[in-house]
């Protein structure tokens, strides 16, 4: 590559810094590379959100946690315990999927907002440029990619999509995104509530005619309180408004007792967020890679997001890595591994959702009739 005068000039420049992003970035610079780490939000003090949705973290997340050196960062208090999963599926009774046996100890219930800022902020602290722009156009000049960062020139040999579900740098060199379904939460943080003396360290799955309530306990001792459902059910029943948000969760009962009825629904201010399953295809090429979400976005119901952002954020910096040293089918390796993982997580997706046969509504008769395929499955966030 030839750089202009005043170019930045990296071995990869990362689009994204969440989760997968982070990841990618910390595995890259342990083997060497330089790195610019680009996100409009996260790197922004001013922009940064105050709260993110996606807050449990399953034990399974510690190997790899350890592995990017940020175990301490993460276990340093900020986060509270989370011992498994409760669920009210395929009938009224709970069923208690806990982590006593797992051998990583309990998960995490995430203050997500300073998760993802702490990942960031170690990747930049071992070496990683930051940026805080959005990454819009990208364009390939002979051996390597050229955008725009603000007024900054930026050369890279490698180009990670670490943008999330909407994949837009993928799709900006050739990638398509295909969706599997329109699911779509609506969420708010409600304060302590229920009967309970102390918050129950566990998540709650409660599934019900249009979609399933979930509720989780946050660090900051409020409650998450979430419907799932399709995005045209919400427009069907209005439940974009407050009101009728709030008298579904009130006939629920499991996770209404849990929250407790005690909020004003008047003051109730909805956060809706899509959270479709969709992958993008290929998920790498020549020169690039998508890790994370806009590789392969999941159903929340499977609890396995920020790991699966962690670990493709593992795989693709080592796919470059080899492909760097001359291995030119690593990268497509990469994409081929992504679409196996999907492949079995939308088989995954099928056998848990037909656990739930007492409705005859569209939002379970549209996810029975997925996959041909059935077999022993886990059940929610399994
Ligand atoms: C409602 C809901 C609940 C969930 N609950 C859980 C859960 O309990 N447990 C779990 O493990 N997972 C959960 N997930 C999934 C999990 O949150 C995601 O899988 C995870 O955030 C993916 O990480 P990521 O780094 O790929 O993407 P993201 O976390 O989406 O990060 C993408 C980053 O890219 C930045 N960005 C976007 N466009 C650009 C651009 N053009 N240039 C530069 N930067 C850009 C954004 O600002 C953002 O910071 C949930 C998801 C949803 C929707």
């Amino acid at each position: 590559m030839t750089p202009g005068t005043g170019d930045t000039v990296c071995d990869v420049v990362i689009a994204g810094g969440g989760p997968a992003g982070s990841a990618t970035a910390l595995t890259l610079l342990r083997q060497g590379a330089s790195v610019v780490l680009t996100d409009p939000l996260i790197a922004d003090p001013g922009r940064r959100p105050e709260w993110k949705l996606g807050e449990s973290l399953a034990p399974r997340a510690w190997p790899l946690l350890e592995r990017l050196g940020v175990i301490g960062r993460v276990a340093d208090g900020t986060h509270t315990p989370y011992f498994g999963n409760l669920s009210s599926w395929g009938g009224t009774a709970l069923t208690d999927d806990n982590f006593l046996y797992d051998p990583h100890g309990p998960g995490r219930h995430l203050d997500r907002a300073h998760f993802d800022r702490t990942l960031f902020e170690a990747a930049c602290a071992a070496g990683a440029v930051r940026r805080a722009h959005r990454v819009r156009a990208v364009r390939r000049v002979r051996d390597h990619w050229k955008l725009m960062l603000g007024g900054e020139t930026v050369r890279a040999h490698y180009l990670v999509d670490a943008t999330g579900a909407g994949a837009g740098v993928a799709r900006r060199v050739g990638a398509a995104v295909r969706r599997d379904d329109r699911l779509i939460a609506l969420a708010t943080r409600l304060p302590p509530g229920g009967t309970a003396q102390q918050p129950s360290r566990t998540s709650l799955v409660e599934s019900a005619a249009h979609g399933w309530w979930y509720t989780a306990p946050l660090p900051d001792g409020t409650s998450l309180a979430m419907l799932m459902t399709d995005v045209d059910l919400v427009a069907e029943h209005a439940l974009h408004r407050p009101r009728n948000w709030w008298a579904g969760l009130m006939a629920t009962t499991h996770v209404c007792a849990r929250v407790g009825s005690g909020a004003d629904p008047a003051a109730v201010r909805l956060r809706i967020v899509p959270a479709a399953t969709g992958r993008t295809r290929p998920a790498a090429g020549p020169g690039w890679a998508a890790v994370g979400d806009a590789a392969t976005a999941t159903d929340p119901i499977a609890g396995r997001g920020i790991l699966t952002a962690l670990a493709t954020g593992v795989t693709a910096a080592q796919a470059v890595r080899a492909d760097a040293s001359g291995d030119r089918e690593a990268l497509g390796r990469y994409a081929e591994r992504v679409q196996a993982i999907h492949a079995e997580y939308l088989h995954a997706r099928t056998v848990c959702y037909r656990a739930e046969d007492r409705w005859n509504t569209r939002f379970w008769t549209r996810r029975h009739s997925h996959s041909p395929e059935l077999a022993d499955g886990p059940g929610p966030r399994g």
